[in-house]
């Protein structure tokens, strides 16, 4: 009998006991094509000598110290080379854990900020519905999905939720893809005056929606509209990149392709790749030097804040996908990926939408592809699509839609970037084989 606790009781999954390339290997031998990389963490592939040497050489030389005394190689490397290419006027770097870290931590920081700089009153945040932000209670609050929220709801602080942009879902016949960012975007300034502009602190969003939506990038305009109205009413925008950002759509920033820059930037996932737990909250000079100035004194940290060995890793990521072109790679291969996805299944009965960016692919599968609806959620369509995907030796990712039959079943796909052509028939062969059993 096994005593690790785990995420679900209702099944047994096998022993990983190997990593291999794009590849996980069982205790029985069996393969896996990696598609969801292990939820947008992989995107070096497994076993990467580069960065595993960077691990061993960071554990032997200094494995821990305290951020309460020291600072250290690693982090200050990481911090530069994180800085050396982020956009817009972001200029510090917290390092953290993982996702829902830097999601907590940007929400307390932009708190602080406006403590620091005298508007205690600005305490709202707004977020979107159907987002995922972390599942510490700060970012839970501030995710949109009501099945991750629902029995914690008691618990949370009041976030606002504003609608998302999704077109496949909300853009009305005869309405062009701009007007409908201008409109969904509207709901923003509508909600930061509804709440009054000098008490709302922060818009958090992702730029291409993940877990809770499959790989759904705004439209063209949608972005630049909410920058617009944040700088108007003095709101933060903190986007949360943790499982778009790090190259993943082909950018190394999400928001680069939307052609803003945020206030305050959250990553992890592709930040360590999956050899180190790291995330990331990187904020502008202008919020930094508030603290600075003020208090001097960030009221919140975790023990493993800028951790050597993590920050080595993902030091070693980042240089990896630099001098090896690998942003560049997963731009160029999730084309392929998505024009063999649309030659695949761009007709198929059960398929409503192929979406996203670079190595962040979304399927929408519905019941009637003409009138878009979703199959009854009592059928579990994306757990059974799950099952018989991992069957067949493919990781996705699939998730269920919500029960109120707006938002369907999806399936995510985030394989390395170092997949190769063949890889991505493999990839579809084997969806095919999933969606003919769960449908
Ligand atoms: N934000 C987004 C967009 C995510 O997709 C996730 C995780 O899936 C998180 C935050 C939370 O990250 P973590 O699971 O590392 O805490």
């Amino acid at each position: 009998m096994s005593h690790v606790f785990p995420r679900s009781m209702k099944s047994s999954p096998p022993r990983a006991v190997r990593g291999e390339g794009c590849y996980l290997y069982d205790d029985t031998g069996k393969a896996y094509f990696d598609g969801s990389g292990g939820a947008a963490v992989s995107c070096l592939g497994h076993g990467d000598p580069d960065v595993i040497a960077a691990v061993q050489k960071q554990v032997q030389s200094l494995a821990f110290a305290h951020t309460g005394f020291f600072t250290s190689e690693p982090a200050e490397e990481l911090a530069d080379l994180l800085i050396s290419k982020a956009p817009g006027d972001l200029d510090r770097v917290y390092l953290v854990s993982g996702g829902s870290e830097a999601t907590e931590a940007a929400i307390k920081l932009a708190r602080q900020y406006y403590i620091e700089i005298g508007q205690p009153q600005r305490r709202h945040v707004i977020a979107r519905r159907q987002s995922y932000h972390g599942n510490t209670l700060g970012a839970l609050a501030a995710g949109g999905n009501a099945w991750r929220r629902a029995q914690f709801a008691p618990l949370l602080i009041d976030v606002s939720h504003i609608a998302p942009c999704y077109e496949y879902v909300d853009r009305h016949d005869g309405e062009s893809a701009y007007d409908y960012g201008q409109r969904a975007a509207q709901e923003l300034e509508d909600e930061i005056l509804r709440l009054g502009p000098d008490t709302v602190m922060a818009f958090m969003a992702e730029p291409v929606v993940g877990a809770t939506m499959g790989a759904v990038p705004a439209v063209e305009g949608y972005y630049r509209r909410i920058r617009e109205i944040c700088d108007t009413y003095g709101v933060l925008l903190i986007l949360d990149e943790v499982m778009c950002g790090m190259g993943r759509t082909g950018h190394l920033f999400a928001c680069e392709a939307d052609e803003i820059a945020p206030d305050i930037l959250c990553i992890a996932k592709g930040l360590g790749a999956g050899y180190q737990p790291i995330g990331a909250m990187l904020c502008t000079r202008q919020i930094y030097e508030a603290l600075e100035n003020g208090s001097g004194f960030f009221q919140h940290g975790h023990t493993y804040l800028g951790h050597p060995v993590a920050a080595a890793a993902a030091a070693a990521v980042f240089k990896k996908l630099d001098s090896q072109n690998l942003v560049s790679r997963a731009a160029m291969m999730g084309e392929k990926l998505h024009t063999a996805l649309v030659e695949r299944f761009g007709q198929h009965p059960f398929i409503g939408d192929i979406r996203g960016r670079g190595m962040f692919q979304g399927l929408e599968i519905v019941a009637d592809r003409e009138t878009k609806t979703p199959f009854d959620p009592d059928r579990k369509v994306s757990a059974r699509f799950k099952t018989a995907a991992f069957e067949a030796g493919l990781v996705c990712y699939p998730m269920a839609g919500t029960r109120d039959g707006k938002y369907g079943d999806h399936v995510l796909l985030a394989p390395p970037f170092i997949m190769e052509d063949e890889q991505v028939t493999e990839i579809t062969d084997k969806l095919a084989q999933a969606l003919a059993t769960a449908t």
